[in-house]
């Protein structure tokens, strides 16, 4: 956990920055420790500010499908840099990664490069409002899509994490329009629908939900929510921040097969820089400026490095392979934490989806975020604890994803799960 060096920094960070960190789940409070200041990462590790090394299972939150500082994605960003950091104009390195995420992402015509994941959810519901003249939207409980105003409403992630409903700052007049129902429930959204149909932009939706921890869709509600916006003309938006590239090439739509007609993307198509995009069917964004009258925009859009650090990321991606080894990978460190949880008699129950997983501190299915919310966080707090202790990061929160990258080898997963059995029954004992 956070040593000397680490501790020490924080109580000057906290002197300059609100709560020490520029994003509040950093902050570690719902796993009652301290932050860990990080020096630098490499592979499937991250070393720390007091010389102690850990196996990372946070990859930045996702991006780092590839492990970090990948050789080829640095000696993309430093090539990229030497030739010059930004041009505001156009590259034809943009035009190569727009085209490779319109061949891999089945729904995907044509796409708009934004600096993070907010950015591209808040553009793709500006842009269904726009294209739809309607100014209504539905998302789920739980659901996290980054920080923009109409979002705030039962988020996921870190605003489940600090057990707050919304964010002062947030107009009613602008949530009034959002209209927030349990995950996985058709029945609901099917009510919804004939109530206020007729003035419904979008919904939007986690395909694989991963901020309230991992929760996968069950059979039948991305279908169901692609059949009642069509009937309804509202549009279906799959948030793909997470599941994009990483639960396969084509993203979470080409997993379950079903077509939204909105993506929004982020995380592994910077590799690791900031980037976002939207993008969907060609009619639908060809009413963004400057060619329709939705106004959006960036300075930074596009930015050379982070373009090409995620063109080299996607590219190794797109090798054969890499997705059977993730699963190969993800499914020994599910079956062995499982494992280890039962052994220890601790009431725990996991969800996987590839190489993304959580195991929640509960009995029973977790399908929706009610379930979720049931879990022991205090439990999940000393799990923590006892894994940074030994080496292990996961993410400081129960409501998140833990996601294993291709720099992960078999002897990481065996030394996690070595650890995760001593962990466990330490908590099992306390
Ligand atoms: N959507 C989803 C599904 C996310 O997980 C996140 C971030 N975790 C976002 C949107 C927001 O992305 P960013 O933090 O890059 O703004």
């Amino acid at each position: 956990m956070a040593g000397t060096k680490s501790r020490a920094y924080f109580a000057e960070a906290v002197k300059v920055i609100p709560g020490g960190v520029n994003s509040p789940v950093r902050a570690c409070k719902s796993v009652g420790a301290e932050p860990i200041f990080f020096e630098r990462g490499k592979g499937p590790f991250l070393y720390d500010v007091d010389g102690r090394r850990y196996i990372d299972y946070v990859a930045s939150w996702g991006p780092l499908i590839l492990g970090h500082a990948h050789p080829e994605v640095v000696a993309a960003v430093k090539a990229a840099a030497e030739g010059g950091t930004s041009f505001g104009a156009p590259t034809w390195a943009e035009v190569e990664l727009a085209r490779l995420i319109c061949e891999c992402v089945p729904s995907i015509e044509k796409v708009r490069l934004v600096n993070s994941g907010t950015e591209a959810t808040m553009s793709a519901i500006r842009l269904a409002r726009g294209y739809t003249g309607r100014k209504k939207i539905v998302k789920f409980d739980g659901c996290y899509h980054g920080h923009a105003d109409s979002f705030l409403v039962k988020a996921g992630s870190g605003v489940a994490t600090l057990g707050i409903p919304g964010s002062p700052g947030v107009p009613e007049e602008i949530v009034a329009n959002t209209i927030s129902l349990p995950y996985n429930d058709l029945s609901a959204v099917r009510e919804c629908f004939e109530a206020v149909g007729q003035e419904i932009a979008a919904v939007i939706v986690e395909p694989i939900a991963g901020n309230m921890g991992v929760v996968p869709p069950e059979p039948g509600f991305l279908e169901g929510l692609r059949e009642i916006t069509r009937k309804h003309g509202s549009l279906l938006i799959f948030d793909e921040v997470i599941t994009g590239f990483r639960v396969g090439l084509g993203g979470a739509q080409a997993l379950y097969g079903i077509e939204p007609d909105l993506t929004c993307l982020g995380k592994i198509i910077g590799g690791g820089l900031p980037v976002g995009a939207y993008g969907g069917k060609a009619e639908i964004m060809d009413y963004i400026a400057p060619e329709g009258p939705v106004y959006q925009a960036g300075t930074l859009s596009g930015n050379p490095l982070a373009v090409a650090a995620g063109l080299a990321t996607l590219r190794l991606l797109r090798r054969p392979g890499t997705y059977e080894r993730l699963e190969e990978l993800s499914a020994r460190l599910f079956e062995g934490l499982s494992e280890a949880a039962r052994k220890a008699g601790l009431p725990t129950t996991g969800n996987r989806v590839g190489s993304m997983m959580t195991l929640f501190f509960r009995e029973g299915r977790v399908t929706n975020f009610a379930e979720a919310a049931a879990s022991d966080t205090a439990r999940y707090g000393a799990f923590w604890r006892a894994m940074a202790r030994r080496g292990v990061y996961l993410a400081p929160s129960q409501f998140e994803a833990a996601f294993v990258s291709l720099a992960h080898t078999e002897t990481e997963i065996e030394e996690t799960l070595e650890a995760a059995q001593e962990a466990l029954r330490e908590v099992a004992q306390s």
